[in-house]
């Protein structure tokens, strides 16, 4: 069987471009572009072939089925060569019951979707997987690309500098110089990217490596490219995958250029397209209040979109007033019977301690959409018997500072951290520990 998908305009311009081609926009009316599959070869195998084909592959030893998005290929990236696959066994992560916070929420099942226990601990290596392979069979294929670029503060950046490097392919990161902290870059720095740190802000940084893409022949991948949706994508196949080709009734995660919940929905819909499921879970769109567009469109109805200044936010990724993929996040959200809420600072961080008590290690993103979680069963959308899976988006290993920052009371947006947890700090006498035990024992424990 042969497999074939291409590039097309969202707003339906005519036109096909090659997968291997240098384009992120289109031509014509330069809105976004989209991968589009050869639904009818796709069709050419039956639902319950392409099951058993994904369960035999699933956590496979042999290359490349060790990784999620490359064990689904064909519904992925079928113009990429296995040779040219440059992967990291990312993805098929584990999608954890979560028994205790489903109780004490009172609803019968609670997943979350570990998403950032990945390469580099964040959800990026999804897509950056798929952008990174296609560019190093472009190059093999004789193409000129210098380097990949982007104009990224966190885990893209991470990540693309990681893939880059496996793939001995060059990479670069722009960022506003003075903005950043060490710990955010230190592993673009330690996998060997170019730095390159500009007296601007973000935008500014954007506005330069979209020129360099143009210019110098650099390949970029910020997220107006759609390669990465595609092994993004893989998140909503391998959560019905991981039920048993069953579907949750919700699907909780946090957005901010909304890239994700777009590839959430077209992952969905391609099951279906595919016969493998017959409708999609609902989806739920978490923001930080302070940065939170989309939820206000959500509140006129989606009647129009409007940007906002982007507020500091503890969920630094999230933090987008202007997210490039809106218009794909409105036609996946319409499609899913799906609604979009939005998180305080306080919100956010005590539902990711909240979820830590139960075993977990969440980042601040994740936060935002555990307190999503919380408000909907509050609103009554979701009902006790519920199946809800939370995408978490990175490990909270990458965001420290926030977690010492909640358990020292140091966060200046989160004025009574409810979960907060000190060392007891006291005498190396055994009496005065023998007290502090039985004293510390009795306070509420990690199932209270
Ligand atoms: C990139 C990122 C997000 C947001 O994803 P979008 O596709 O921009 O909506 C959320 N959480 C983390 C940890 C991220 O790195
Ligand atoms: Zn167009």
């Amino acid at each position: 069987m042969s497999f074939s998908a291409w590039f097309q305009c969202i707003s339906g311009c005519d036109g096909r471009w090659p997968l291997d081609e240098v384009r992120y926009r289109c031509p014509r009316c330069n809105d976004l572009l989209e991968v589009v599959h050869d639904r009818d070869a796709l069709l050419a195998r039956p639902p319950a072939a392409w099951r058993a084909l994904f369960d035999e592959r699933w956590r496979a030893t042999r290359h490349p089925d060790t990784s999620g998005v490359w064990g689904k290929r064909e519904l992925v990236a079928p113009h990429v060569r296995e040779e040219h696959i440059v992967t990291a066994a990312e993805g098929a992560s584990a999608l954890l019951p979560v028994p205790g916070l489903a109780a004490e929420l009172g609803i019968e099942e609670v997943r979350v979707k570990q998403c950032g226990v990945s390469h580099t601990g964040s959800f990026k290596d999804l897509g950056m997987t798929v952008l990174v392979s296609t560019v190093k069979q472009m190059i093999a294929d004789g193409k000129r690309i210098a380097a990949i670029a982007c104009a990224s503060t966190g885990d893209t950046s991470a990540a693309l500098a990681a893939y880059g490097a496996a793939a001995g392919v060059r990479t670069v990161v722009i960022l506003p110089r003075g903005k950043i902290s060490t710990a955010q870059l230190v592993q673009p720095l330690a996998n060997g990217a170019l730095v390159l740190a500009l007296d601007t802000d973000f935008d500014g940084c954007m506005a330069i490596v979209q020129e360099l893409a143009e210019r110098e022949g650099v390949y970029l991948a910020n997220s107006m490219n759609s390669l990465r949706l595609e092994g993004q994508k893989t998140v909503a196949m391998e959560i019905v995958q991981q039920l048993g080709w069953e579907l949750p009734d919700w699907v909780v995660i946090p957005g901010g250029n909304l890239g994700n919940v777009s590839a959430l929905g077209a992952g969905f819909q391609m099951l279906i397209d595919l016969g493998l499921i017959t409708r999609s879970p609902r989806i739920c769109v978490a923001q930080a209040a302070n940065a939170s567009p989309l939820h206000a469109a959500f509140l006129r109805g989606f009647d129009s979109f409007e940007s906002v200044p982007a507020k500091a936010t503890l969920a630094s990724a999230i933090q987008i007033g202007n997210p490039v993929s809106w218009k794909k996040a409105v036609r996946a959200i319409q499609r899913a019977d799906g609604v979009v809420e939005a998180a305080s600072e306080a919100e956010l961080a005590d539902a990711a301690a909240r979820a830590d008590r139960f075993g977990l290690f969440t980042c601040p993103h994740t936060g935002v959409a555990l307190a999503a979680l919380e408000k909907l069963v509050a609103g009554g959308q979701v009902r006790r018997h519920d199946r809800v899976v939370v995408v978490s988006t990175a490990s909270g290993l990458k965001f420290a500072d926030f977690k010492v920052g909640y358990h020292e009371h140091r966060l200046a947006d989160v004025p009574s951290p409810r979960w907060r947890n000190q060392p007891v700090e006291l005498a190396a006498k055994y009496d005065d520990v023998r007290s502090a035990l039985w004293r510390g024992l009795q306070d509420a424990g990690p199932a209270a």
